[in-house]
């Protein structure tokens, strides 16, 4: 199976979005592969995000031929039906032909598409996209009956699923034929105040938006303080919270170190928006014994109160292990304390109520440990799979600039 996918980098310092391209393949074993590719590329960096205005979209695998490539469509635009494109699963171009959608692969490497200039033709091509003949009155209805009985068709494998961009389920939803069997909005964007970043008519929230703040926390406690450009907590902090957390939880690892840890967060940062992720809930878990309670279960229920409303008391949720740090957020708690109040100024989301909740996630992401492993590490009084709140308000004591003198016990 293949999926193709784009992910948006925003770049910490400069603010700069860089939509990155992947193929990833997974075998019959469950294993999985993922190459970069710029096939179907056709925009750099942007300052407005791998929205549509400025970004394509990541390329379409539709057939699988029976030497392993792909013919599918790279689009150039969110709304524009991009060439038919022959690619290998590494992401490498093999050919391109403008105006065709492929529908069926046949012997030898060949391929049946369906014209999208407008004039109804079916041509078919040869190995290498050469045009080889023509045929007529065949509808892609009739086609889709025989995808399976012609050629050496050996699969037709599912349409791109949305892995990290939620532009992309807008245009899925536009077509007619979809494969998809994965939900569409497993990795929703946190909304943001600029319209070019989020889906087409999503209600604008004021500057800074819940992604602009979560960004803005994130750049103050491992890049620079956006706000002043001084320097990351994480740096003016280092050597203390090296000698009073990473110390507690090394445990004679050496590659757990305070600066380990900072050089993880540097590597990047997804975040999204856990109230309308339907992503299962067995991502943000390390550990199988908790992966059978938790079922087919969507991200959101950890976010929802019964009645569907975003819960007061869940703050956020990260998949254990994963680079870059990959955090689910319920924003309608950002800038508050664990108690729920916003006790600080908001500096546009660089305050320490937001950065404690990231060094709590961050290590998640880094130590690939669950909650109560970082209750027992930290010596806590209370270790609660459920609640983990705790380890929010005893971690934000080292993000004091300066360090205080004394640290009170994890609760
Ligand atoms: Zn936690």
């Amino acid at each position: 199976m293949l999926y193709s996918w784009l992910a948006c980098f925003e770049y910490p310092v400069s603010g700069l979005d860089t939509p990155q391209y992947n193929l990833t393949t997974i075998d019959k074993n469950g294993n999985a592969t993922t190459v970069p590719t710029s096939t179907g590329a056709t925009n750099g960096p942007s300052y407005y995000g791998c929205g549509p205005s400025f970004t394509s979209p990541p390329v379409q695998p539709v057939l699988q031929r029976a030497d392993g490539s792909y013919i599918g469509t790279a689009s150039t635009s969110e709304y524009v039906q991009g060439p038919m494109t022959a690619f290998t699963a590494s992401g490498q171009q093999l050919w391109s032909q403008p105006n065709y959608t492929p529908q069926i692969a046949t012997a030898g490497g060949g391929v049946i598409a369906a014209s999208t200039s407008g004039s109804g033709q079916t041509v078919t091509f040869d190995q290498n996209g050469n045009q080889t003949g023509q045929m007529v009155n065949m509808t892609t209805r009739s086609w889709r009956g025989l995808a399976y009985q012609i050629g050496s068709v050996n699969q037709v494998v599912p349409a791109p699923t949305l892995l990290a961009n939620s532009f992309w389920a807008v245009q899925n939803a536009n077509q007619s034929t979809n494969y998809v069997a994965a939900p569409q909005t497993e990795y929703p964007q946190l909304v943001s105040c600029y319209a070019a970043d989020n889906p087409p008519g999503a209600t604008l929230p004021p500057c800074p938006g819940p992604r602009q703040t979560i960004w803005n926390a994130y750049k103050a406690l491992a890049i620079a303080n956006p706000n002043d450009g001084s320097p990351a907590v994480l740096v003016t902090n280092g050597s203390f919270i090296q000698e009073k957390v990473f110390a507690q939880l090394a445990n004679g690892n050496a590659n757990i170190t305070e600066s380990a840890f900072l050089d993880y967060l540097k590597k990047g940062f997804s975040p999204y928006d856990g109230t309308t992720s339907t992503a299962p809930k067995a991502i943000l878990t390390a550990h199988p014994f908790w992966n059978r309670f938790l079922g087919n279960d969507a991200v959101s229920t950890n976010f929802l109160t019964a009645d569907g409303k975003p819960d007061p008391s869940a703050f956020a949720a990260t998949e254990p292990g994963v680079t870059p740090l990959t955090v689910f957020f319920n924003p309608y708690n950002f800038n508050k304390d664990t108690g729920g109040q916003i006790n600080v100024p908001i500096n546009k989301g660089a305050n320490i109520n937001n950065m404690a909740m990231l060094f709590h996630e961050g290590l998640h992401g880094f130590l690939n440990m669950d909650d109560p492993g970082l209750q027992t590490a930290f010596k806590c009084e209370t270790v609660d799979q459920f609640n983990s709140l705790n380890l929010t308000d005893y971690l934000k004591q080292f993000l004091i600039v300066p360090p205080p003198q004394s640290i009170t016990p994890c609760k």
